[in-house]
């Protein structure tokens, strides 16, 4: 990525600088279409997983050759603000779907939305796991339900890749969408990839030189999309032995926070989740609190949903499930990455039990 900052070409000119990016905008194709199990073709890069999102969640979505424009888009309620708000159906042709308790997507519910939208073309979108509470969703399951129902799939695998099943034959999906800074490449790249060759989309959002195959116009950040298929690269290589790395670390941070906190409640812990994500609440410790005070040992962690002002927004994940909203609110997510080694889990731990007995000491005990 850095070697490409430094060189000048634009991938549409045709002297020796422009294919030399050109190059390294289709190697990068390969290496994405290698990890979601398809076509070079069917990869298009955006400016993150946002954009792609935004620009697959319309009615004019085309796949396999069908211009029926969809009539409904049915979302899991515990999708990405990228698809709750991204999508650009009217609303009222949009329908949330519940989860469990436990923050899988209902698929009984899902069962009946179908029947009742039978004779409509439905559009279903299901992230691959949730960025909150790591929980893995039912995308093959619910990909087979609405195929038989004549409709479509599109999953935000943004949180799965690198740490569970993210291609198209595990997951049955026809659109996946991914980000390149969840899994170590740069913020700000993100791709589009469909399982076939035969889609379209009509109403497409950045317009111009026809740059993306006419999907996204616009001048490609070739060190961007350059360093995103070194992160894939990377996530290819890591393979299995990462993933079982990731869970032993969260798995001990997780038995840490039980011994200072005895009383923590983890939301999303006893179904399949991915192998780096922790998500917790310590009744009586609230969310910013906690966090804050972890910053001040030098930890990083996040409310259940941090939103862009930077304050903590009320996790729609965790009402979703049905956690109450006073629990909710002292929920904290700790995500492990690529760069997550034991001292930082060891860093975590005392960190933690400094800031819980900090807190629970400077309660107002409750009159006798
Ligand atoms: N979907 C999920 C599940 C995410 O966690 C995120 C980012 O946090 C996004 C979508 C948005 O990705 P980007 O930041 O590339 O727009």
């Amino acid at each position: 990525m850095l070697a490409v900052l430094t060189q000048a070409g634009n991938a549409s000119s045709v002297h020796r600088e422009g294919r030399r990016a050109r190059a390294e905008i289709e190697a990068a194709r390969e290496s994405l279409a290698r990890l979601v199990k398809t076509q070079p073709k069917n990869v298009y890069f955006t400016s993150g997983a946002t954009e792609a999102l935004n620009l697959a969640l319309t009615p004019e979505l085309e796949l396999d050759g069908n211009k029926t424009p969809f009539d409904v888009l049915l979302v899991s309620a515990g999708e990405h603000a990228g698809v709750l708000q991204g999508h650009r159906f009217p609303a009222t042709a949009i329908e949330k779907l519940p989860l469990t308790t436990a923050g899988v997507l209902d698929l009984a519910a899902l069962d009946a939305a179908l029947a009742r939208h039978a004779g409509q073309r439905v559009l279903l979108a299901l992230q691959a796991a949730n960025n909150e509470t790591g929980v893995v969703q039912p995308v093959a399951e619910a990909a087979a339900r609405v195929h038989a129902a004549g409709g479509a799939l599109v999953c935000d695998a943004v949180q799965a890749a690198g740490k569970a099943a993210c291609d198209f034959a595990a997951l049955g999906t026809d659109i996946l969408v991914l980000s390149a800074h969840k899994i170590g490449g740069p913020q700000g790249a993100g791709a589009l990839c469909f399982a076939n060759g035969r889609h379209h989309i009509a109403d497409t959002i950045v317009r111009g030189g026809g740059q993306e195959r006419g999907l996204r116009a616009g001048t490609e950040n070739v060190a961007a999309i350059a360093g995103f298929a070194a992160a894939v690269e990377g996530v290819a290589e890591a393979g299995a032995s990462e993933i079982a790395r990731l869970a032993r670390l969260r798995d001990r941070l997780e038995r840490d926070v039980l011994v200072s906190a005895p009383d923590v409640v983890s939301f999303g812990a006893n179904v399949a989740r991915l192998p780096n994500t922790a998500n917790f609440a310590v009744p009586g410790v609230g969310a910013e609190v906690l966090l804050m005070a972890l910053d001040l040992e030098g930890v990083a962690v996040s409310s259940g949903s941090a939103c862009s002002s930077g304050k903590v927004k009320r996790s729609h994940v965790l009402e979703a499930m049905g956690v109450p909203s006073a629990l909710a609110e002292g929920a904290i997510r700790v995500s492990l990455g690529w760069s997550s080694e034991e001292d930082d889990v060891d860093m975590f731990r005392i960190a933690f039990a400094k800031a819980v007995e900090t807190i629970r000491s400077k309660r107002v005990k409750p009159a006798a």
